[in-house]
């Protein structure tokens, strides 16, 4: 902590990181509901990727079947209760809602979804019936979506599973990648608890290649699948890069949302490296912990920037400052961060993947005061080790898998989420989680892969 550094008060931050979209109300919730066209070939459903059926829970909503609600959107996402609050439903199944095309607001799938799973775990009621086991069992790796889907469902088919996790919680990017007032990681801990109500068993602190070795896992489970995500956020080498305080972006969500309200201390001036809606969610959190200001720096322009439009005007409405075509060359600072000197950039002619290259503006070079510096530069997979996974082949760093089912090159590994198809929304791991778990299933009870 630096002397520069602020700390807001316990009460500040709680009605700083108050939800953003609060919950509905049992009448509001119905009188939403009623709003529904109950579309046939509802579009809602067809964009989601996990295809939950939404004018079939909106209906149960308006007739008082709460618990049916929750089963119809429990039975396709498993973490329907985190997607209902954390998904972008602006580009999903809000933004497919017909309402739009009569100029009227969409209906607020997400808080509807939200409503419903929240009455189940508040009046602590069981949707699933659980089977006998088999005798079969599956090993997973990571606590993330990818594996807590694929787990609940391989139970829920009366397979026993068994999660290993390195870090002390599970939730993976569901409880520490994204903002507070989006999802609280209690409410994350909250919806894992049903899951390991249903059965699932979840062993945290342990490391895989380490606590336990993959001929081991083999030997204990009939069959294993990958659900690690992607590991680390991308390193920036230039100058200064090792000064302290300058930090990776997932690192500080992490701390932030493990510390108790007023806990954690954010310095003066803020630069955010990357223009991702990590980098709105690490800008806008630092806004609220009390930072005098934040600065997204991207070295594209804003018509490049992938963002999401409602995470980005979200960001400007904080006050978060963009600096566009601003390429970060080095930090400054003797041992803890002080600035950060960028040069300008230009959009030159389009290369194959059709995007713009951004090229060095000679002589252009500037300033900006940083005393914290957040990259979010995308994620990327530990190569290591998934390398040390025997007979998986890998690509650009991650597992080669079929995106339909998690097929991996060894016949009893499966994998799927970020690890397979790189960064995407907490919704897509769950769908692969839950596509791989039929798989597997098949490849335990059929005997081929
Ligand atoms: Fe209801 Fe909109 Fe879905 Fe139609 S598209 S079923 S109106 S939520």
């Amino acid at each position: 902590m630096t002397i520069s550094d602020r700390k807001i008060s316990p009460e500040k931050h709680r009605k700083n990181f108050a939800d953003i979209k609060p919950a509905l109300s049992e009448s509001a919730a119905i009188v939403e509901a009623g709003r529904c066209l109950f579309c046939y070939d509802a579009p809602c459903t067809d964009i989601c990727p996990t295809h939950i059926d939404v004018p079939g829970f909106i209906k149960k909503i308006m007739t008082g079947n709460y618990l049916g609600s929750a089963k119809t959107i429990l039975t396709e996402n498993i973490l329907g209760e985190s997607c209902g609050r954390a998904c972008p439903v602006e580009v999903l199944c809000e933004g497919a809602c017909v309402m739009n095309d009569k100029d009227e607001m969409p209906i607020k799938i997400g808080q509807l979804q939200r409503f419903s799973t929240e009455w189940r775990r508040n009046n602590n009621k069981n949707v699933f019936d659980v089977p006998q086991s088999n005798g079969k069992s599956v090993g997973l790796i990571g606590a993330g979506p990818a594996s807590l889907s694929c787990a609940a469902y391989l139970k829920l088919n009366g397979y026993d599973t068994m999660i290993y996790e390195a870090e002390k919680l599970p939730g993976g990017l569901d409880a520490f990648g994204v903002a507070d007032y989006k999802l609280t990681l209690q409410s994350v801990l909250d919806e894992i608890e049903m899951i390991k109500d249903i059965g699932v068993e979840i062993q945290t602190e342990t490391k895989v290649g380490e606590d336990i070795s993959f001929d081991e896992l083999l030997k204990k489970h009939d069959a294993l699948f990958i659900g690690i995500g992607l590991g680390r956020t991308r390193s920036l080498e230039i100058p200064g890069s090792r000064l302290n305080r300058v930090r990776d972006t997932i690192d500080f969500i992490k701390e932030y949302k493990m510390n108790p309200a007023g806990e954690t201390a954010i310095g003066k001036h803020i630069a955010v490296i990357g223009g991702g809606n990590t980098s709105v969610d690490a800008a806008t959190a630092a806004v609220r912990l009390g930072a005098e200001t934040v600065t997204i720096l991207y070295r594209r322009s804003e018509s490049e920037m992938p963002a999401f439009t409602h995470e980005y005007e979200h960001a400007k409405a904080d006050g978060v400052i963009y600096k566009w075509l601003a390429n970060p060359v080095e930090f400054l600072g003797d041992t803890d961060v002080e600035a950060v000197k960028c040069v300008r950039m230009e959009l030159g002619e389009p290369d194959e993947s059709g995007r713009r290259q951004p090229i060095e503006v000679p002589g252009s070079e500037f300033t900006i005061p940083a005393d914290m510096v957040f990259l979010a530069l995308g994620q990327v997979a530990d190569e290591a080790f998934i390398n040390s996974i025997p007979g998986v082949g890998i690509s650009h760093g991650r597992i080669i898998a079929d995106p339909k089912n998690g097929k991996t090159s060894n016949p009893r590994i499966f994998a799927g989420g970020d690890v397979v198809h790189g960064a995407m929304e907490v919704v897509n791991a769950v769908q692969a989680g839950k596509l791989a778990a039929v798989e597997i299933a098949d490849f335990l009870s059929n005997g081929e892969n």
